[in-house]
């Protein structure tokens, strides 16, 4: 099989890396002692305590000895299982999150929550994943999403709030809390491109979050997290979550074709201080790496067709990444 975890080919479970990455080198199977079945009825049990709050039924493991058990209290992984409702291909929910982040990390050497897929005894799939706000001693790091940074609640801010929002507002709160902004500020602007690469429609206001660094005692990015494909599951989903500019400002492209394209980023990123040559090289980056992401699809554990999709789709959104209405239109 291919590795849970990285998706290297040819092991029999998670390959060693991926065994120390993620469980500290204990050898973790990547089938867990419950089925699908018996975990709904552990979860009916005790739904409250166990769920996190959020759309995708979440829970939370933990590991005793080399065993996986869910757990209320000290959870050191959230495994998302195949969420029920309406959307298509939700059985493909955990592998879609799963080749996405690992894209991420593999391909754009963006900073991600260590993630695998793990099956039930029944090998009906989920995804796991480990907490980043918690150290190997068990201390918690000081975490905030961005709401909180922002201090919105849907109370505040009315039962949109985690969509009525913009990204240009969430580099300045970045600047505003975190010292190394120079740095962290390019680690968002790839992951906002990333998102737009991939069909990555739900990337709003909670799915940035900061942390008090121990080493450093500064606020910085967390790694990324919950990168999926919305586009598989939803036909006609938004290009981005939230709007790129806090003022309604449209690029004369926008206004052409409602969409955003190359020249649209281009101003963001000079908006939040990245400099004409950084931008230019992000995008460089961000626009490469076919050959790479064909191969680790290809190695995922995404069916034939949705892998084709997948596929599809990007390359669409690569084509929009790399038009310029400013400078291409008259070609
Ligand atoms: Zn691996």
């Amino acid at each position: 099989m291919n590795c849970p975890g990285c998706l290297k080919e040819n092991v029999e479970t998670y390959c060693d890396k991926c065994r120390k990455k993620l469980f500290g080198g204990r050898k973790v199977n990547h089938i867990l002692t419950f089925s699908r079945p018996e975990f709904n009825e552990a979860k009916i049990e005790r739904s409250e305590r166990l769920s996190i709050s959020g759309i995708q039924v979440k829970h939370s493991l933990k590991l005793e000895s080399n065993e996986l058990v869910l757990t209320e209290k000290g959870g050191e992984y959230i495994l998302k299982p195949i969420p029920s409702g309406q959307f298509r291909n939700l059985d493909a929910v955990p592998a879609n999150e799963h080749i996405t982040m690992q894209m991420a990390s593999q391909v754009f050497e963006l900073p991600t929550a260590e993630n695998a897929l793990i099956f039930f005894s029944d090998m009906q799939q989920a995804y796991i994943t480990k907490r980043f706000d918690i150290l190997p001693n068990g201390r918690k790091l000081l975490q905030e999403d961005f709401a909180q940074v922002a201090q919105i609640t849907e109370e505040t801010a009315g039962k949109n709030y985690k969509y009525d929002y913009n990204y240009e507002h969430i580099a300045e709160l970045l600047q505003r809390y975190v010292g190394a902004y120079n740095i962290e500020v390019e680690k968002y602007f790839k992951i906002i491109l990333f998102n737009f690469l991939v069909c990555n429609g739900d990337a709003h206001i909670k799915n940035f979050s900061i942390y008090r660094n121990e080493d450093y005692k500064d606020y910085l990015l967390t790694p990324f997290y919950d990168l999926i494909n919305t586009a598989l599951h939803i036909p006609g989903e938004r290009d981005t979550a939230l709007e790129l500019f806090k003022d309604g400002f449209m690029t004369e492209g926008y206004k052409f074709s409602t969409n955003y394209s190359r020249d649209d980023f281009y101003e963001f990123g000079n908006r939040i201080g990245i400099k004409h040559t950084r931008i230019t090289k992000i995008f460089e980056e961000m626009t490469n790496g076919e050959d790479e992401i064909v191969k680790l699809v290809n190695k995922s554990y995404l069916n034939d067709a949705l892998k084709t999709e997948y596929l599809d789709l990007i390359s669409k959104r690569r084509e929009r990444l790399l038009y310029s209405y400013s400078t291409d239109k008259e070609t």
